[in-house]
């Protein structure tokens, strides 16, 4: 009998224990699925970042954590935790991920809101280019960002992608390194960010980047809160940025006296770009356990040195 402990909020208990079962009977895998096993009969931890488990110490026969959020950086820098640790790529949290990332590319691309919020009698024509005219760039090509350049592509937007290591990707231009992200940015007419918060991508949009956008570009941002700088970024917005996009923030939830709020120029969303899907995150839950249970290699673990 394997042991997997859940070690997240009370919340996602329920959907986790309808989703969890079948996905491990699907996997031919018998499993106690328990909230509460004494830590050293545990064979796999099932976590959010933020769950009960915090020490990991005791878990002495525990093969992987597998986290069920696809951030990190809460849980990376953990000294107690020198188990395997997996992130999660859902394939519902990456559609819910590239319908948000779509439409706020087309609001800002249509110029929807001269409409919406221009209820006042005056008769606007102005034509918006063909997404074929709106050059995206999408900084982080992983399981999100490569799903989010792939449909932008689709609907004809000419997407450049960024990545750490060099990728290719049908219809897509894909740069790497410091020299890519220069030529990235520099023009770009909307900006997708969709890399982990390291070290090395603390503040990459910073009052150097932010100058080489399109004026008037639009900046999406639902990876991390301090992957952009909110002092260079407020400045910018009296420059050449037109609009955020904010779905993540420094401190979170936004304190209300936070200047994002009022911002004319900048849109808060409340970290809701999307979220794992217990249904299919529970799939790829199974698969793990069925690899670590037959010796077969983990899925999506991630580089502790890298910090993703
Ligand atoms: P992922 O598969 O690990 O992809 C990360 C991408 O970023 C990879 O392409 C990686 O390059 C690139 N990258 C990392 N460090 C880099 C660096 N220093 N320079 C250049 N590129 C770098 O992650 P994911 O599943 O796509 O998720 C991305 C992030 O989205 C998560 O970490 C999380 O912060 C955020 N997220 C937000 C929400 C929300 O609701 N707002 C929901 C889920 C996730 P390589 O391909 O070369 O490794």
């Amino acid at each position: 009998m394997i042991r997997a402990l859940f070690s997240a909020g009370d919340h996602a208990w329920p959907e986790y224990l309808e989703a969890l079962p079948p996905a491990f009977h699907a996997a031919g895998l018998t499993v106690d699925l328990s909230r509460t096993h004494a830590p050293d009969t545990v064979d796999y931890i099932i976590a959010a970042p933020n769950g009960p488990v915090q020490d990991f110490t005791p878990y002495t026969s525990c093969k992987a954590v597998l986290n069920l959020w696809a951030g990190v950086e809460d849980i990376v820098s953990n000294e107690t935790l020198t188990q395997p640790l997996a992130r999660m790529v859902d394939p519902g949290l990456t559609d819910g991920m590239v319908e948000w990332v779509v439409g706020h590319v087309m609001r800002h691309h249509l110029g929807m809101d001269a409409h919406i919020l221009g209820q006042d009698g005056v008769w606007r024509t102005d034509f918006p280019p063909l997404a074929q005219e709106r050059p995206v760039t999408i900084l982080g090509l992983g399981a999100l960002g490569a799903a989010c350049a792939e449909m932008l592509t689709t609907l004809g937007f000419p997407v450049t992608g960024w990545s750490r290591s060099q990728k290719t990707l049908q219809g897509v231009t894909c740069l790497s390194g410091d020299a890519g992200l220069t030529h990235a940015l520099t023009g770009a007419e909307i900006v997708v960010l969709l890399l982990p918060l390291t070290d090395a991508t603390t503040d990459i949009l910073n009052s150097e980047t932010l100058p080489l956008l399109a004026d008037g570009a639009f900046i999406i941002n639902p990876g991390r809160g301090p992957l952009i700088d909110d002092a260079a970024l407020i400045a910018a917005l009296d420059s050449n940025i037109a609009h955020a996009t904010l779905d993540v923030f420094r401190t979170e939830p936004l304190p209300e006296s936070h200047p994002f709020w009022k911002h004319a120029q900048v849109t808060v969303t409340p970290h809701i770009a999307s979220t794992t899907r217990a249904k299919t995150a529970a799939t790829c839950i199974a698969e793990n356990i069925r690899r670590g249970e037959v010796g077969e290699p983990f899925l999506h673990l991630v580089d502790r040195t890298k910090g993703y």
